[in-house]
């Protein structure tokens, strides 16, 4: 078996044994592998092994990536900052974004969606406590956000995405998880994503109801930057 696929096994039970402590169906968590920084080759052997989601945060990086794997039927999301002068890309070339957090990018993704399309899937950005980057909308901000992004019509708005500052202690894990969980809660009702968990706190994230775990290293191994 290649790493890959062995990574997979693991993290499959990973996340099963999240799920079954919260008292979820296993089925209701799903994965998204993150290749960034790591080859077409190692998500050829992943789909191999049963994935078919893949998030990239580079949009020129994504999109080589996409050529080379052409020929498989993979689902691409985009979690990466979005600047303005990128969005007709994103538009053309994913099935959702995770990583929206204003209403100009929202806009512009859903003018360059390409008519033949499926509205885009989107998640709100949101800078929830503890965090350490400046992307993501404030949470008092969401709920306008959030109604203005579900009227536009080339989106359909699934849900919330955050990435907490990591931290080793459970507790710490799980606050800003829960407190994503509430804000989706507060939003109009039909929201069914909360895109949040990474390789080192995914069971904090699935105790709090992730239905998306964004999983790079724990499948594809430590990134090396230096070689990009
Ligand atoms: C890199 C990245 C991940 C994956 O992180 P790992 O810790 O390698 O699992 C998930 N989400 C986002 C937004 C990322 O940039």
């Amino acid at each position: 078996m290649s790493t890959v696929a062995a990574n997979l096994q693991a993290l499959a039970v990973r996340i099963h044994s999240a799920a079954e402590a919260a008292g979820r169906a296993p089925s209701s968590v799903r994965l998204l592998a993150v290749s960034k920084t790591k080859p077409a080759s190692a998500v050829r052997e992943l789909y191999a092994a049963g994935v078919s989601d893949v998030g990239e945060n580079y949009l020129q990086e994504a999109l080589n990536k996409q050529q080379e794997l052409a020929d498989l039927p993979l689902t691409w999301h985009f979690i990466g900052p979005i600047q303005s002068n990128k969005t007709r890309a994103i538009a053309e070339h994913f099935d959702w974004v995770h990583s929206v957090d204003r209403l100009k990018i929202a806009q512009r993704l859903s003018e360059q969606r390409p008519a033949g399309l499926a509205p885009l899937n989107v998640c709100l950005q949101v800078n929830v406590s503890g965090e350490g980057s400046k992307s993501g909308c404030a949470p008092a901000d969401l709920p306008a956000l959030a109604a203005a992004v579900a009227a536009l019509p080339g989106l359909r708005l699934r849900g919330l995405m955050a990435i907490p500052a990591p931290s080793d202690e459970r507790a710490a894990q799980e606050r800003p998880f829960a407190q994503l969980r509430e804000l989706l809660g507060q939003l109009e009702p039909g929201l069914d994503t909360l895109s949040m968990g990474m390789s080192h706190d995914l069971e904090a994230a699935i105790a709090q109801g992730a239905t998306w775990v964004r999983i790079g290293t724990a499948l594809f191994g430590a990134r090396d930057y230096g070689a990009v």
